[in-house]
């Protein structure tokens, strides 16, 4: 059963009572908009009952909202300032939050949570692709997370879920892609975090998706590397150095003159696996 709504307190007001003032060292930018909030914890789906690891809570914005959502939610904060804010919190929604206070730089999903869960967070854009490639890039698939909803700065959700021959098609949407259902979930404006950050930001959603057999993601990832690492050149020359992966691009027939962004996601699975099977 969802929570009846809990009269909490603006967050404005949690802010300046227990003095949060933005950490630039810690990338604070706090959400205080409750129907934004509302709308970013909604992106995962119906989250009663379910459990939910969020990062860097902060004062509790979203915090609140995936509660007010039935989720058992776990934060992980780092900045111990922020801890009296969210231990009001888990007295208001008793039983449905639990605070970690650390790094999750240093904190495996394994070791944080039991079992399955989805992970929710306004990330630290300092963190953030850290954070985002670990997820990624497990070695177990289906991974212990069942979504991603994360925020990034806008060009970097960009290129989380760029097309073949976008601008922004690179590594990452590769990497994003070839396991995973990735989709632009939300634009955010500047103006609605406190302090606005320079740039503008999104949340991108993810769900785990079948993984192609026989492609490990390291390989999968020293192609997409190299094939990248020189961009505005034919994938003859950026793809020299790679063992096995002119003849992989000949035996799938890929036109050796192409560059690395006009080969699809798919093309580059197919490349890796024909490499290793060379
Ligand atoms: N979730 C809040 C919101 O939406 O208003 C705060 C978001 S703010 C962009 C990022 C939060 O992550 C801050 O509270 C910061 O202290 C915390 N943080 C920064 N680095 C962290 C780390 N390595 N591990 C855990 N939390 C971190």
């Amino acid at each position: 059963m969802r929570n009846p709504v809990t009269a909490l307190p603006p967050l404005r007001d949690v802010i300046s009572r227990h003095g949060l003032a933005a950490s630039k060292a810690l990338g604070q930018n706090f959400l205080l908009d409750e129907q934004l909030l509302d709308r970013i914890a909604a992106v995962p789906g119906d989250l009663d009952g379910q459990d939910v690891l969020e990062i860097g809570p902060g004062p509790g914005g979203l915090t609140r909202a995936l509660l007010r959502a039935g989720a058992r939610v776990t934060a992980i904060e780092r900045d111990r300032r922020c801890l009296p804010a969210l231990a009001e919190l888990a007295d208001a929604f008793p039983g449905q939050l639990t605070v970690i206070e650390g790094d999750a730089l240093e904190l495996p999903l394994g070791q944080v949570m039991p079992g399955p869960c989805h992970i929710v967070s306004n990330l630290p854009y300092n963190v953030g692709t850290a954070l985002f490639v670990g997820w990624l890039g497990g070695k177990a698939w289906p991974p212990q997370w069942l979504s991603l909803t994360l925020m990034f700065q806008r060009e970097v959700a960009d290129r989380i879920v760029a097309a073949t021959n976008d601008d922004a098609y690179g590594r990452l949407a590769i990497l994003s892609q070839w396991r995973c259902h990735a989709r632009l979930a939300m634009k955010v404006h500047r103006s609605a975090f406190t302090p606005p950050p320079k740039v503008m930001s999104a949340i991108v959603h993810l769900t785990p998706a079948p993984m192609p057999d026989g492609v490990a993601p390291s390989r999968l990832e020293a192609l997409t590397a190299a094939a990248f690492g020189q961009r505005r050149k034919m994938l003859r020359q950026s793809l020299k150095g790679l063992p096995g992966a002119l003849a992989a691009l000949e035996s799938e027939g890929i036109d050796a003159s192409r560059r690395a962004e006009t080969l699809s996601v798919e093309d580059f699975v197919q490349v890796t696996k024909a490499m290793d099977a060379g």
